[in-house]
């Protein structure tokens, strides 16, 4: 009987498992800007906030779909390097 019990346990577990995973993974996905069908836009001002620096015709034709000028790239990656070191 404790062999049912187990088994269960088991089960539901690993349903929670794959449940924390489909959740991350779609949240990861949120966090990306939609870009519809492909073709990446890039953004001719900073998207930042409260930025609105031009960003150079170099930079967004090197960096196909980028919204941020260089400052605030930077400082966005410094953000996400620190909340994903909370994660797990
Ligand atoms: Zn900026």
């Amino acid at each position: 009987m404790s062999d049912l019990i187990d088994r269960a346990n088991d089960q539901s577990e690993m349903l929670l498992r794959l449940a924390l995973e489909h959740q991350r993974r779609t949240s990861e996905r949120n966090r990306r800007p939609a870009t519809g069908g492909g073709r990446m836009v890039s953004a001719e001002t900073c998207t930042g906030d409260r930025c609105g620096e031009q960003i150079p015709e170099e930079r967004r034709r090197l960096l196909p779909g980028v919204q941020l000028c260089v400052d605030c790239q930077a400082r966005l990656e410094l953000l996400e390097k620190g909340q994903g070191h909370h994660e797990v």
